[in-house]
């Protein structure tokens, strides 16, 4: 299978320029192809009789030499592959619209995810050194993967770092499974709870930095626009942005090692985002747990450590149900921590509830062998399990006497 690589590289001010330039054309050629493709869209919307073929990558990399190249010298500065693989990924893009699996690919801005890709020879020299064509030798802080060969390199900014990325062939790695299923639930409270009783919290210093990226935010808006001043404070921004964003990301893939390395079905539940993102409240924690990222990096690890992934509907009702006896609340508040069953008495966390009900949807699969039916849980599992259950249980009720007198 085909595994990621991404490290930092260390350019000069001339590399940095050539980089600039390259990024500057992709993302020209990447806005024209959009505005021309979304011409077409709308001719062939209002003129339904006579519609015009939608073009291919090479279709609209042809019309690109044919129409713009000669009209910007510096379309020559760099090489061909920046334009050519932007426009192949807007073609991409609008496939993945039709497909309605995201939306309509959108203009780029400079600046902001600045990226391109190269092909062609690409070598790895020494440890920390790898050549690309046109740019020549880019050095890492990070020693790369030996004995490969990259296709292609796609080189991308954020804040003012330059990164290098590219596909690895890499075999699958099986490890010992602990648990045959879990359900993973995520909350807003905690970043994850799962069915065996365990819980992820998230990242603690993420809300340290936050706090000093509101107050920077703040401080910010009553600089002088363009002043110097204002430019350096908007850096350092930046950068506290790429901090948070670089912590959150190493806790969830120790979160997603963990799972795709211990489980043999990991069970999770599709997000409506869209949905969730107008509620505020929501939209915060959904884009701080990052669930989209969360889900790819479990598809590859799942992969990659023989698991299997399943991905649950997103319009089950795994909080406002009971996991024991299958009965459903009318409703149930994002307040009410604590989920009650009013048929069989079951009482416990809501988000454990959630995740038992998504490992019981994942038992119900027919993926899952006989074998692994009949013996649902080995005995240190459940003991664990049941302890861990148990712990839940009481701390629940002792919570729930805390506040009952209050409220009363
Ligand atoms: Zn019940």
């Amino acid at each position: 299978m085909l595994l990621g690589f991404k490290t930092e590289i260390k350019i000069n001010s001339h590399q940095q320029q050539i980089l600039g330039k390259h990024a500057g054309v992709a993302r020209h050629a990447w806005n024209w192809g959009l505005g021309l493709t979304k011409a077409i869209l709308n001719h062939n919307k209002l003129n339904p009789q006579q519609k015009i073929k939608f073009p291919t990558s090479i279709d609209l990399h042809k019309w690109l030499v044919a129409l713009v190249k000669s009209e910007y010298s510096w379309y020559y500065e760099v090489s061909k592959c920046a334009p050519q693989f932007a426009l192949r990924n807007l073609r991409q893009g609008w496939e993945k619209c039709f497909s309605k699996k995201a939306g309509a690919p959108r203009f780029k801005k400079k600046g902001r995810d600045d990226s391109f890709t190269l092909d062609g020879t690409i070598k790895i020299i020494g440890e920390t050194q790898i050549q690309v064509p046109v740019i020549g030798v880019l050095k890492t802080y990070e020693s790369l993967p030996s004995g490969v060969k990259p296709k292609t390199v796609t080189l991308s900014r954020k804040a003012a770092s330059w990164f290098i990325s590219f596909k690895i062939e890499t075999d699958i790695k099986p490890t010992p499974k602990r648990f045959d299923v879990v359900g993973v639930d995520l909350g807003i409270l905690n970043l994850a709870v799962l069915s065996t009783g365990e819980i992820f919290c998230g990242a603690k210093k993420t809300r340290q930095l936050q706090k000093k990226l509101s107050l920077l935010q703040w401080r910010n808006r009553h600089k002088q626009l363009k002043s110097k001043n204002w430019a350096d404070s908007n850096i350092k921004i930046a950068r506290l942005h790429n901090q948070i964003a670089n912590i959150r990301t190493d806790y969830l893939h120790k979160l997603t090692t963990y799972l795709a390395k211990n489980h043999s079905f990991v069970v999770i539940e599709d997000l409506n985002v869209s949905g969730m993102l107008s509620n505020h409240k929501l939209a915060k924690a959904i884009s701080d747990g990052s669930f989209y990222e969360f889900k790819r990096q479990l598809e590859y690890k799942c992969q990659l450590y023989d698991s299997k992934l399943i991905i649950v509907d997103r319009w089950f009702p795994s909080s406002k149900t009971c996991h024991c006896c299958g009965e459903k609340k009318e409703s149930l508040s994002l307040s009410e921590r604590i989920f009650e069953c009013s048929k069989c008495g079951w009482i416990g966390d809501r988000d454990l509830n959630a995740a038992l009900n998504l490992e019981k949807i994942g038992r119900a699969t027919p993926e899952l062998t006989p074998v692994d039916k009949k013996e649902p849980f080995g005995f240190t599992s459940r003991l664990r399990r049941e302890t861990l259950l148990q712990r839940w249980l009481t701390d629940s009720r002792a919570w729930k006497q805390e506040v009952k007198p209050s409220q009363a």
